[in-house]
């Protein structure tokens, strides 16, 4: 297998198809860039359709050897991807800081995430497949035994670069399928031509996993091939509602199923029966870990009105006080948003909420593309703050008289991603929790957690199906019903 060496992304990073390094057909190159510095950290090639086509073609042909290869085989390549990319830790966190601002402690979470992914997907070549199901019909034995579907498309964003593109081929690639792989236009190489790279040291045969890289614009087109291609028989995709509304249409007209991670609106409920301190440090990391570009991140913040002065006052404080600038410097909480657009929605939404009437409580100030953590009271029902998920450090707070509006409040959003709920009563919270349109519904804590094995996902706008352990390989292997007959039996004509 061919294999490219350069180790950073100083350099020019080309398509990986087939086990081959190459150049996009037209020869396109794009920058990526640092969204803190705005230096240019290397080129790399700008696929389109026709390479994706030249993937999904590559992935399928390498589909029949890869579904039948012993768990013992891939069993191993996973545990040697993460043996690899844990050699690689500290070049792998300065990437992240350069390519997408994220900051020291995000890039460790993601650095131990994803080796413990890889890990659990070696075991997960050892599951149970199938199942013996009782027949009615003597002498009639019955399975139902799950394959894989044959080439996955797998479309992630740039936000957890690391984690969201690793979980997107992780389950795939061990169920047996082949994976073309379309990372996000901010993260070409942490978020997708990385893995190429790790995998091709582990072993992985050539087509398994193909990697193709596109500028900015150019997504939409790739995503049209995945959904349009016949030899893609899944998509998974990580990202924005509204793309994933885009493809969820294209692949519902080609009845192709997909799994769908998409934003979220996420409340913290208080309660005034919380420990305010552990509320008011549970409430800023929720909202502000990784400058709030989280699909998980907690945006608004429900609090019962006996505490809520109280708890107001000294999360304001503490939210002034986060350090904001160099992701490179070990005690940054807030870097830079990803790029002038993004930071153009949060500065605009937050501008339009306090026009309407909001109080700013702390930040909303800027310096370069790093926009202070932000916190707002009274914002307007109508403002597009309060109705849709707004992908930086700002959070809402709001005031309910008491448990049962906040359960009213956090259930008024399109959104059922993650919620969590702050109480001194466990049950309660529990008993709360089976109230709240969410996927993800922590108690006495805040809304951003994840672990490779527990089933993430939201209902809503906020998507359809899971990864996590056992849950992914329901998404991405058919389930097949298999009889014997043992001996005849009678037909009526
Ligand atoms: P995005 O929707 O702009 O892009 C996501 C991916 O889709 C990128 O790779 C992009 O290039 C691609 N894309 C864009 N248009 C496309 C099209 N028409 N067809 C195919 N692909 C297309 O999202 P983003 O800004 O990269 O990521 C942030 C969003 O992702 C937020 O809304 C966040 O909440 C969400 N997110 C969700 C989860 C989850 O697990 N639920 C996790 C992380 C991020």
């Amino acid at each position: 297998m061919a294999t490219q060496t350069a180790s950073a992304a100083q350099t020019h990073q080309q398509l990986f198809i087939g086990g081959a390094w190459g150049e996009a057909a037209s020869g396109a190159r794009f920058n990526d860039q640092n969204p803190f510095t705005g230096e240019v950290i290397g080129t790399v090639a700008a696929g389109t359709r026709e390479d994706a086509r030249r993937a999904v073609e590559a992935a399928a042909s390498a589909f029949s050897a890869w579904s039948r290869t012993p768990p013992a085989v891939r069993q191993r390549i996973f545990l040697d991807a993460a043996t690899i990319l844990e050699r690689r830790r500290d070049e792998v966190v300065g990437l992240l800081a350069r390519e997408t601002g994220c900051t020291f402690g995000f890039a460790m979470f993601q650095m131990g995430f994803v080796p413990g992914l890889f890990r659990q997907a070696a075991g997960l070549a050892y599951a149970p497949l199938g199942q013996v199901l009782p027949s009615d019909n003597p002498g009639t034995f019955a399975m139902g035994i799950r394959r894989p579907v044959g080439v996955v498309a797998a479309i992630a964003p740039w936000n957890a670069a690391l984690i969201l593109s690793a979980r997107s081929i992780a389950a795939p690639l061990v169920a047996g399928n082949t994976v073309v792989l379309k990372p996000s236009q901010d993260s070409p190489f942490v978020g997708g031509l990385l893995w190429a790279q790790i995998f091709a040291e582990a072993g992985l045969p050539d087509g398994v996993l193909n990697v193709v890289t596109h500028a900015a614009g150019d997504g939409s087109t790739i995503g049209d091939e995945f959904a349009e291609n016949p030899k893609v028989r899944r998509i998974n995709f990580t990202g924005s509602s509204s793309t994933g509304r885009r493809i969820a249409e294209a692949a519902g007209r080609n009845l192709k199923r997909v799994v769908l991670e998409l934003g979220g609106h996420n409340p913290l409920l208080v309660l005034r029966d919380a420990d305010i301190d552990y509320a008011v440090n549970a409430a800023a990391f929720g909202a502000y870990l990784h400058q709030g570009q989280i699909c998980m991140s907690t945006r608004r913040i429900i609090v019962e009105a006996p505490i809520a002065e109280e708890f107001s006052t000294r999360l304001a404080a503490k939210v002034a006080g986060l350090k904001m600038g160099d992701p490179l410097e070990m005690d940054t909480i807030i870097g830079p948003l990803i790029n002038q657009a993004a930071f153009d929605v949060v500065s605009s939404r937050v501008s339009d909420a306090v026009k309407g009437g909001a109080r700013l409580l702390a930040g909303g100030t800027w310096n370069g593309l790093v926009y202070a953590a932000t916190l707002l009271a009274d914002v307007p029902e109508s403002s597009d703050l309060a109705r849709h998920e707004t992908f930086g450090p700002v959070a809402a707070l709001e005031v309910v008289a008491n448990e049962d509006d906040g359960v009213v409040r956090a259930n008024a959003s399109a959104y059922g991603l993650s919620a969590g709920i702050i109480t001194g009563d466990p049950d309660k919270g529990l008993a709360l929790a089976d109230r709240i349109e969410a996927g993800i519904i922590h108690v006495n804590d805040q809304t951003v957690a994840d672990e490779p094995q527990m089933p993430f996902g939201g209902v809503k706008d906020s998507g359809w199906g899971r990864f996590g352990g056992s849950a992914a390989l329901d998404e991405f292997t058919e389930l097949k019903w298999v009889t014997v007959q043992s001996g005849s039996h009678p037909f009526p004509f």
